[in-house]
């Protein structure tokens, strides 16, 4: 269905701030004026829910998690970064893959399957769109995802 991505991406946030117990600041960049983009609510729920668990998950005490969606010509891009461990340049490419983690000995405490970010990458590909992260070992992490867009027609001034 049509959906305004901003108010249907605040109210995601609105959740996990409510009841994050970790020590995390979150900052909103997102545009002030409703992007309408055709999704299917549950799968990108899924989505965000299983990035941002991430975000929160590796972020240190006191960390900062940003969040933005930016436009582009035909597409938005929607990004969720953390401050947290980061992700070796050599294990970048496989963080989407089915049960794959980085460095059991480093994330056993954390726990969890290795399956968050392969869900996100299929059902994020259901909606014509691609995911990538790009991270600084020790800095950060930054997942982001693209959707396709329509921008609207510009209002004609003759
Ligand atoms: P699950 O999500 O199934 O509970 P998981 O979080 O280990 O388990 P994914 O979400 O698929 O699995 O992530 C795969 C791996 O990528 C993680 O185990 C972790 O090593 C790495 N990773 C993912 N997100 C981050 C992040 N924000 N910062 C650092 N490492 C990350
Ligand atoms: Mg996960």
């Amino acid at each position: 269905e049509w959906v305004n991505f901003v108010n249907f991406y605040h109210r995601i946030i609105d959740r996990f701030e409510m009841s994050k117990e970790q020590n995390v600041t979150f900052n909103r960049k997102l545009p002030d004026h409703a992007i309408f983009v055709e999704i299917d609510e549950d799968k990108m729920t899924q989505v965000l829910y299983n990035i941002i668990s991430n975000a929160l998950k590796y972020s240190p005490e006191g960390g900062q998690v940003t969040f933005s969606v930016q436009e582009r010509e035909d597409q938005i891009i929607v990004s969720i970064s953390d401050q947290g461990m980061g992700i070796p340049k050599e294990n970048i490419g496989k963080v989407f893959d089915r049960f794959y983690r980085v460095d059991k000995a480093r994330t056993r405490k954390l726990g969890g399957t290795g399956l968050g970010l392969a869900i996100a990458k299929e059902m994020v590909n259901v909606h014509g769109g691609a995911i990538w992260a790009t991270s600084k070992e020790g800095k950060g992490t930054v997942i982001s995802f693209s959707l396709p867009y329509e921008r609207p027609e510009e209002e004609e001034w003759s």
